[in-house]
């Protein structure tokens, strides 16, 4: 059996055209585009790349994009100062600070000052706590990519054994909570998991959020499983090149599941379309909208 390969880039593209559709509509009602404020502190390659992306991705969708750049000596008082501005900006919708931060800043401490209506990132308590509670809340946006692609696949989730190994605040426990609202039956693995292999063998959804190139053997996927892989590693290869893989060993777990998510172009591509989407929802709560349909 060969898995089909489920293609983020593609459903990313349907996001992220429904997302321009509707923030110019939003534009026509409100009168201002939608508008989504960027923060990066400090000169950390990896993130400025994925700033600038996140900020060509708004103004491509139609929404209005504000970046803002600070120096990596920047005091948390600095930060905070920034965040409650962007908090009283009308023009701003949502809010995104670009993780990690520099140590002397307190990352717990910016996260929960920021406004958790335009918290887009879905990090803020308050939006942690709506999302286990059941509530409307904004949820972070590389789980809410996973759920999107799950139900593309599968349609209805109910009664599936999902696992999800990881339990970072980002991926993992936000990734469990959406399945349990879709009523699968899930476990979350971590590094003190017992028997890891026993236990995803018994999987139908498998999502990998580790950060550990290939350490999901193909072995352990139950035939026809579905497998989405978050992580994003770098290794070295021959000639001092290096390329990404992701947690799952691909090309033996794609000869077990039904549908697998390659890497790159599986989540990631996701991450951003779902940044973009809950700007617009944000957007939308804000002024007072109905959610828009179809995202
Ligand atoms: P993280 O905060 O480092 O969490 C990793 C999780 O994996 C932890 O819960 C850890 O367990 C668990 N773990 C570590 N070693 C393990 C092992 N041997 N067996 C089982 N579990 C193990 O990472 P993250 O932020 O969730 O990110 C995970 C991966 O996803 C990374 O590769 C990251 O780059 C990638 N990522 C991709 C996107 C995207 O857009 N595609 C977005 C975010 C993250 P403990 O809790 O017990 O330590």
């Amino acid at each position: 059996m060969s898995a089909r390969i489920i293609d983020g880039k593609a459903a990313a593209a349907d996001v992220r055209a429904r997302v321009e559709e509707v923030a110019a509509d939003f534009t026509r009602k409100v009168g201002r585009q939608p508008g989504l404020a960027t923060v990066l502190v400090g000169e950390d390659p990896a993130s400025a790349v994925y700033v600038r992306s996140k900020g060509k991705a708004t103004a491509e969708a139609a929404m209005a994009s504000f970046a803002h750049k600070l120096p990596d000596t920047t005091s948390e008082d600095e930060l905070l100062d920034l965040v409650d501005q962007l908090n009283r900006d009308d023009a701003v919708d949502g809010i995104l600070v670009q993780l990690p931060l520099p140590r002397q800043i307190d990352s717990s401490r910016v996260i929960a000052a920021i406004d958790p209506a335009k918290d887009v990132d879905g990090f803020h308590p308050m939006n942690a706590g709506r999302l286990a509670t059941g509530l409307d809340a904004l949820v972070p946006c590389t789980p809410y990519g996973c759920l999107y692609l799950l139900k593309q696949e599968l349609g209805s989730l109910a009664g599936t054994e999902a696992v999800v190994i990881g339990r970072s605040n980002i991926v993992g426990k936000p990734m469990a909570l959406l399945l349990i609202g879709e009523s699968a039956t899930v476990t979350v693995a971590h590094s003190r998991t017992r028997d890891l292999p026993d236990v995803v063998r018994r999987a139908d959804i498998v999502v990998a959020a580790v950060g550990r190139a290939e350490m999901v053997k193909g072995d352990w996927i139950k035939p026809g499983a579905v497998v989405i892989d978050v992580g994003i590693n770098r290794v070295p290869v021959e000639d001092g090149k290096s390329r990404l893989v992701g947690d799952v060993d691909f090309a033996r777990a794609s000869e077990r599941a039904a549908a697998i998510t390659p890497v790159p172009g599986g989540v990631g591509p996701m991450t951003i379309a779902m940044l973009l989407r809950n700007t617009i929802v944000a957007a939308h709560r804000r002024a007072g909208l109905p959610d828009p349909e179809g995202l």
